[in-house]
């Protein structure tokens, strides 16, 4: 079966009906957006879709009750969802992205027990997601003699409030350790520093998670496990996927406001709906390469990170010509709430920030020096 031109491991039925649920989830996600926005976190009518919809347990294996997303050969069936759901509101697409990203990871580092423990929460409600930035202070473990001691907090951390079981971090001598914690959600948050242009919806604040004791039952796999590539910087393709949905939309958006002003014919006009189709274009490109590289468990992990950080220096580009033409082409209406325009430009201006971007492009031109990515291979 293939999505997009590319194979899926999910049968035809399963794709269609996946893709269902994913479009009815981004519909409520599109209608709830500037009530979230304006709340500065997610409308009760998303958690209720998100459990109607059981879009959630879509990265567990069918054995688990899930579609495997997430798995080799359902990249493509990903990056749509992806485009989806950030096309209707980038803040539940970070926080489904972080969801999948942290299932991905317990799936597959942890054990048998562990992949069951999260799909019975997640089944029942609960959300995971991935929680590494941190302060200068960061977040340390104090030994118990079996057990640690968590001493510290994580910053952005999103959906902080609302998301119970999520996946830490802790930097130890040996590498990062990820645990899988279990804790009262709303308790140790706080939002008072989470103050952004945009994404306000996904409540991305500061949690402390001092006094929590971990031990081997909620270790996920061995330190260093976190960061081993291609999976870590390879990665990265999904929010660029998300970033893609919300592109689109803007274009859309742009466009619509073009014919129902009348202005759709003026050449400035069409030179900017031209450079900001083509943006799309290039951002779907090489977003759907970098994924079906990631898919991909034959080639070399550092050419697979080596795209995957290209990518992330083409969509970011692609992104601000949308956003500077979109901006130019509409005016000053561009500015005004309640316009959702407004809303998606800080939203996606806010998303694009995302960890040493120069050194993801750096790294990824001292690849193509030592010839571990080479030009011709792009194309
Ligand atoms: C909406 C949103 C939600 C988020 N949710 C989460 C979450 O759930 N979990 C989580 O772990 N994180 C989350 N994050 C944080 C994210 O993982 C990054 O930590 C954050 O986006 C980094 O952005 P930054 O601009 O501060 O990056 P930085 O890496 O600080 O980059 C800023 C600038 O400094 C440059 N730079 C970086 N390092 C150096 C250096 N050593 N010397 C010189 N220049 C340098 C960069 O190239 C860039 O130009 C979220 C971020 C956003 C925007």
């Amino acid at each position: 079966m293939t999505v997009n031109g590319r194979s899926t491991i999910l049968a035809p039925s399963q794709n269609v009906e996946l893709l269902q649920r994913a479009a009815k989830f981004a519909e409520v996600a599109r209608e709830t957006a500037a009530s979230s926005d304006e709340a500065g976190r997610l409308d009760g009518d998303l958690w209720a879709a998100l459990r109607d919809t059981e879009l959630a347990m879509a990265p567990f294996a069918p054995t688990l009750g899930g579609s495997g997303l997430g798995q080799p050969g359902t990249d493509s069936m990903l990056c749509s969802i992806l485009r989806l759901i950030g096309g209707a509101d980038l803040s539940v697409a970070r926080l489904f992205e972080g969801h999948v990203n942290a299932v991905m990871l317990v799936s597959r580092y942890g054990t048998s027990h562990q992949v069951e423990a999260l799909a019975d929460n997640v089944r029942n409600g609960g959300l995971s997601g991935v929680w590494g930035a941190e302060d200068a202070a960061g977040l340390r473990r104090e030994s118990l003699g079996e057990s640690w001691k968590l001493i510290g907090t994580k910053i952005f951390a999103s959906g902080a409030g609302s998301v119970s079981r999520p996946l830490i971090t802790v930097t130890t001598p040996s590498g990062h350790v990820l645990y899988l914690v279990d804790f009262d959600a709303s308790g140790r948050a706080d939002h008072g520093a989470w103050t952004p242009l945009g994404m306000k919806a996904s409540a991305s604040g500061t949690v402390d998670l001092t006094g929590i004791v971990v031990g081997r039952s909620e270790q996920i796999g061995e330190a260093g496990d976190y960061m081993r590539q291609p999976f870590f910087s390879g990665g990265a393709w999904r929010f660029c996927a998300a970033h893609l949905g919300a592109m689109e939309r803007l274009t859309a958006l742009y466009c619509e406001h073009l014919r129902t002003r009348g202005r759709d014919r003026d050449s400035h006009q069409l030179e900017r709906v031209a450079r900001c189709t083509a943006a799309c274009g290039t951002t779907l490109f090489w977003v759907e390469e970098a994924s079906r590289r990631f898919g991909d468990e034959c080639l070399e992990p550092a050419g697979v990170v080596a795209f995957s950080n290209l990518t992330r220096m083409v969509v970011e580009r692609a992104a601000l010509d949308v956003l500077e033409h979109v901006q130019r082409g509409i005016g000053l209406s561009a500015f005004m709430r309640p316009h959702p325009i407004e809303r998606i430009c800080r939203d996606l201006a806010t998303y694009l920030r995302q960890p040493v971007p120069d050194l993801a492009m750096t790294d990824a031109a001292r690849a193509v020096l030592d010839r571990t990515l080479s030009v011709g291979d792009i194309s």
